[in-house]
């Protein structure tokens, strides 16, 4: 069915906001609740499409519908979420394309999240519920960040990690413009917007 004028003119206005160099990896993460919270705040961020290594439990196929829940509001439409085998192949995967890959990981040589410089092409890495990210994972990104923590418990909720970053990541590319000029090609925006509107 044809789209009504008013929703192609909502999928060209959600196009133009569209961050093509903004992503996450999410590394087994492994519950449908906390993949969906994700994947529903990069829509609200504008990230064009996300990359996961599906828990080692799980199948590739667990990433083409059936793994998310109600929590993500059907945002799974609209973001992709790409396959990887392995953790440190997905990093070198986005390195070789131009991402500077922030792993969220306590180390030595963690920085605090919002010292970084999202305008860049970034991808945040994020961890499994259990373990976190690797340390080959770690090692491999470009940076380890963190937030800071002041209460009694160590770690935050992983969907609610991501959001905090990925509202950094926004804020900074607000304020850098990269909202108000589409980041997408024309030929893509062209492109992806005959796909929404007839999927
Ligand atoms: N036991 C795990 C560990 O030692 O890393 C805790 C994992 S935590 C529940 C799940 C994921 O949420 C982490 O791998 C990371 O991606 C993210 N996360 C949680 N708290 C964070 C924080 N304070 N800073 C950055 N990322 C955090």
């Amino acid at each position: 069915m044809a789209p009504t004028p008013e929703r192609y003119a909502k999928i060209r206005r959600v196009l133009s906001k569209r961050q093509p160099t903004l992503t996450v990896l999410m590394d087994e993460v492994n519950k449908p609740h906390n993949l969906s919270a994700i994947v529903r705040t990069c829509d609200a961020v504008g990230v064009l499409e996300a990359h996961a290594v599906p828990p080692k439990h799980g199948t590739l196929a667990a990433f083409e519908g059936h793994t998310y829940d109600a929590t993500s509001g059907s945002a799974h439409k609209w973001v992709r979420v790409n396959p990887h085998a392995d953790a440190v192949g997905a990093v070198r995967a986005l390195q070789s394309r131009g991402f500077q890959v922030l792993a969220t990981h306590l180390s030595q040589r963690s920085v605090d999240y919002r010292d970084l410089d999202y305008t860049r092409p970034t991808c945040v890495l994020l961890g499994a519920e259990k373990w976190g990210v690797s340390d080959e994972a770690a090692d491999a990104a470009d940076a380890n960040i963190v937030i800071p923590m002041y209460g009694m418990v160590q770690s935050l909720n992983v969907s609610v990690a991501a959001a905090s970053i990925l509202f950094e990541a926004g804020r900074q590319r607000l304020a850098a413009g990269m909202y108000g000029t589409p980041q997408l090609s024309p030929q893509a925006l062209e492109a992806l917007a005959f796909e929404w509107a007839y999927p």
